[in-house]
């Protein structure tokens, strides 16, 4: 007898990062859609990894991460977002946020909870949910500015609701949370037992002198939250795979129930090159949001002379663009034609969506200068 085979997602396909980042290396397109850079990490990350692995750090390291690593790091958030934690026991250092996320979720998830995300969301969080046998209700951001329409948030919050996912510095509209905004999930927190997960791996990206206004901040909201990080993003290595998550003690002794038997641990010579980097360079992040300022700034006056429309990006390492004065195809159709047919990939902004009608692809300006300058002039001819 063959053995029956069930798929647990029987609608999900791969995931549009993989989709768009095969088909331009198929056509020799500029890969404008992952988000990833094209730029490598600091050299003296490099050096200590180098010396991590000479230097015996070659097997497994604790299963809640790197003491020195989380050390280091719960000093950072003291300084930071003036979060008063303690390390050992609320941070987890994991396999990229994708792995703080998952595990977080299987976590806290039961079966038939719900759990509402942001529209547009990023794809990793509906799949984790309904694995964990829970179901998601989706809210959309006003389609304007993509601010959190609160009252829709709230209305969404029923006995079931167990989570609500949060995104910002938002990918892919590069959203952020004002004051207000914590003000009013605090008063939220006080009606409805949920609990957030903060996914704030753009943390070191936000612009215009603005500060980066983490769930942390506020002791009333850290008490309730899973803050989800990424080195990946802040150290120029996604190809590491290495983030972690932050969360109150009796909520990460869980996440732990399930990290330890996903990764189990994650890899020992990049946590001890990571934590000697994050003690002895605190002016790597600092300097991220004027690094990233400028990419931006160069991109959008790149793209000036072209027909395409761009909305505001306060954060993240994302442009939207609106291409409707050159196309009448959806996002799907147009982002495939810049990759195959123009040689700039770009990423569809629907995939994230419920229901999502507005000509949006969004472009990755974490790149060398010479690559932002020759896509935009591809761009530009359009
Ligand atoms: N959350 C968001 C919003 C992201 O954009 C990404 C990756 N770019 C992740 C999580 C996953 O991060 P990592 O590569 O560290 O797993
Ligand atoms: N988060 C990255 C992006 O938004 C991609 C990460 C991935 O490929 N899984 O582009």
């Amino acid at each position: 007898m063959s053995a029956s085979l069930q798929s647990k997602l029987p609608d999900v396909g791969t995931t549009i990062f993989s989709v768009m980042s095969q088909l331009a290396a198929e056509h020799g397109a500029i890969n404008l859609s992952q988000g990833y850079p094209d730029f490598d990490p600091p050299q003296a990350l490099l050096d200590a990894l180098t010396h991590a692995v000479q230097n015996g750090a070659n097997q497994y390291a604790p299963m809640a991460g790197l003491p020195a690593l989380c050390e280091v790091l719960g000093e950072k958030h003291r300084v930071l977002y003036g979060h008063e934690g303690d390390w050992a026991s609320q941070i987890t250092v994991t396999v990229g946020a994708t792995e703080a996320l998952f595990s977080a979720v299987q976590a806290l998830v039961h079966a038939g909870d719900e759990v509402i995300v942001l529209d547009p969301a990023y794809d990793a969080y509906e799949p984790a949910v309904r694995l964990a046998g829970g179901s998601v209700r989706r809210v959309p951001l006003y389609s304007d500015d993509f601010s959190v329409d609160w009252q829709r948030v709230e209305e969404a919050i029923g006995p079931r609701t167990r989570l609500l996912m949060l995104n910002f510095p938002h990918n892919p509209t590069g959203a952020v949370l004002s004051r207000e905004d914590l003000d009013t999930l605090e008063g939220l927190l006080e009606r409805h037992s949920i609990t957030l997960v903060s996914d704030e791996v753009y943390e070191h990206m936000v612009y215009d002198g603005r500060p980066h206004l983490s769930l942390l901040t506020r002791p009333a909201l850290a008490a309730r939250t899973v803050v989800v990080s990424s080195f990946g993003k802040t150290c120029h290595c996604t190809g590491w795979k290495i983030g972690y998550c932050t969360a109150p003690a009796p909520i990460t002794e869980e996440i732990r129930k399930v990290h330890q038997f996903v990764p189990f641990a994650v890899s020992t010579p990049m946590q001890k090159a990571l934590a000697e980097f994050t003690a002895q360079h605190p002016e790597h992040h600092e300097a991220l949001p004027a690094f990233y300022q400028a990419k931006r700034d160069l991109f959008v006056s790149l793209l000036e002379g072209s027909r395409l429309t761009l909305t505001p990006t306060p954060s993240t390492y994302f442009q939207l663009v609106d291409y409707s004065a050159l196309s009448e195809l959806d996002d799907v159709a147009y982002a495939r034609h810049l990759t195959m047919e123009v040689g700039v990939a770009a990423i569809p902004v629907s995939v994230f969506c419920e229901s999502f009608d507005r000509r949006l692809v969004r472009f990755c300006f974490a790149k060398d200068d010479a690559t932002l300058r020759q896509a935009a002039e591809t761009l530009c001819q359009l």
